[in-house]
């Protein structure tokens, strides 16, 4: 075993819960990295309790000071990419570029934190001779954050800064897959100047996140994993009368016009589907073609052809995932769509245990097929043939989910079109993952997300804070009105 036992931190000591464990592997070669311990409802109750303690300090230090911890993370951030990149490579199996940028992008959340003092002014209005309206933003309080396996660094961070900067203080739920970038997360955070009690990380699977969305003292919750666990996690949640975000799976449909740019479409489009080994939510997973499209699908197998597993692309999780990815490849050709790149089977010299499986893509997939509905979260791509953008727009639209959706084309009024009439909640031209950089919110439709408001950007201020509204009236000569 690589590293020690996983621990929790709780009021800024790491601490060994007992409670029993789970391996923790390396997908690149099988190997067991560390063990992770499956915490209580007695371990969340001692996280509760240390953020109760932090909380009135915090909450009451003013805005524009807590954001220098902020500023310092950053730095942190940035001054630790190797190391930080080289553990979620680790852990999840992403190549190394693919880590780092995992690493920026959370340093790109925590510069939007830093931003908020200049965002979060609240409102003032006189409203009627002498008396005044004022709007301002205060903390939840106690709040938890519950994420998945696939961006170890990255989704901790879509939370972790704005919820604090905002003056809540936060448990972390990190998922038992990845559980070892948390760690760092809390130590640099830790090392910026964050006040023991702020953070708290608590380890485990169901039962903790039972715990946390059953106990009085957690004020909301974010949820970021699959959309069977979104739903759990959002009824449970809202149930015990708490705020929830949860967003959950996807099946991105990439809608592509005979009129596209060949090579910025297939290279493009390979990216979406293979980066990360497909484990993204932007992931594209449906290529809908529409007509004369061979050209673009013979150069898009050409690039996806050239990739080298273990190179190019990661392995994915754990071996349960690899044969469900198997599964839906099989079952699709079974039923006569055409595997045009067949990833099974990859091989790493070296790496004999890895989880690997290499970019696939299969033609003349009917929408009526598990592989065209479900979500694969693999390096697989189903293509999808349709007459026309209308037929296109419907195979999308027919999806439950409602993450990305994107078209490639020299249009603008087809762009416009597809935009308007998709059905998700992040939409592109061109681009084969349309997330929307800070200070945009990111965020999904459908059974892509339940809850009102985004998880990063301006959208996740109204979950992350309570507004108070304060009437007043000092001047004795204004009298009574018919309001105030
Ligand atoms: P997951 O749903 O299996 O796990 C997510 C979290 O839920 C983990 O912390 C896990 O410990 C916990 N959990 C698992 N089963 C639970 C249960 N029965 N009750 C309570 N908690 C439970 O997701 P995953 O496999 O880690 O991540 C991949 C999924 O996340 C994909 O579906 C992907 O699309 C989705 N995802 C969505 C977004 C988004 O922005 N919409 C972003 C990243 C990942």
């Amino acid at each position: 075993m690589k590293y020690a036992q996983v621990q929790n931190c709780i009021g800024g000591a790491f601490v060994s819960p007992n409670a029993p464990t789970l391996d923790v592997y390396n997908p690149s070669s099988g190997e067991i990295l560390s063990r992770v311990p499956l915490s209580s409802a007695q371990d969340v109750d001692a996280a509760v309790q240390a953020a109760k303690a932090a909380l009135p300090g915090w909450s009451g230090t003013p805005i524009k000071e807590r954001v220098q911890v902020l500023y310092r993370y950053k730095t942190l951030l940035e001054q630790n990419i190797d190391e930080l990149a080289a553990l979620v490579t680790e852990e999840n199996g992403k190549i190394l570029g693919e880590a780092r940028a995992e690493v920026l992008k959370s340093a790109e959340l925590t510069e939007f934190a830093c931003s908020l003092p200049q965002i979060v002014t609240g409102e003032v209005l006189e409203v009627s001779r002498g008396v005044e309206c004022r709007v301002e933003r205060y903390p939840v309080g106690i709040v938890a954050a519950i994420t998945p396996f696939n961006f170890p660094n990255m989704v901790p961070n879509w939370s972790i800064p704005n919820a604090i900067a905002l003056g809540n203080c936060m448990i972390l739920k990190p998922s038992e897959l990845v559980p070892l970038s948390a760690r760092r997360i809390v130590e640099l955070l830790s090392e910026a100047g964050l006040p023991d009690g702020v953070l708290q990380v608590v380890h485990g699977g169901r039962e903790t996140v039972e715990a946390l969305c059953d106990h009085p003292g957690i004020a909301a919750v974010s949820f970021v994993g699959s959309t069977r666990v979104a739903q759990i996690v959002y009824r449970r949640a809202t149930s015990n009368l708490k705020r929830c975000l949860a967003l959950g799976g996807a099946k991105n449909h990439l809608i592509v016009m005979p009129d596209a740019d060949r090579e910025m479409a297939a290279t493009n489009i390979v990216a979406s589907m293979s980066g990360c080994a497909g484990q993204r939510c932007m992931a594209a997973s449906v290529m809908v073609a529409v007509s004369a499209t061979d050209h673009i699908i013979a150069r898009m197998a050409e690039v996806a052809r050239a990739m080298v597993p273990g190179k190019d692309v990661g392995p994915v999780i754990s071996t349960a995932s690899l044969e469900r990815i198997t599964r839906y490849i099989d079952e699709a050709e079974a039923l006569g769509a055409t595997v045009i790149v067949d990833g099974r089977g990859a091989r790493v010299p070296g790496k004999d245990g890895g989880y690997f499986i290499g970019p696939t893509i299969i033609d003349h997939v009917t929408p009526d097929m598990k592989i065209a509905q479900e979500e694969v979260f693999g390096p697989v791509l189903a293509i999808v043939r349709v007459k026309n953008v209308d037929e296109a727009l419907a195979v999308e639209n027919a999806s439950p989910y409602g993450n990305a959706a994107s078209v490639f084309t020299e249009s603008g009024g087809v762009a416009r079109y597809v935009m308007e009439h998709a059905s998700a909640g992040m939409v592109g031209v061109n681009v084969g993952v349309p997330v929307p950089r800070e200070p945009f919110s990111f965020g999904g439709w459908n059974d892509s997300k339940y809850g009102v408001g985004d998880i990063t950007g301006r959208g996740s201020i109204e979950f992350w804070t309570q507004a108070k509204k304060m009437t007043t009236k000092w001047n004795k000569e204004a009298g009574v009105n018919w309001m105030s």
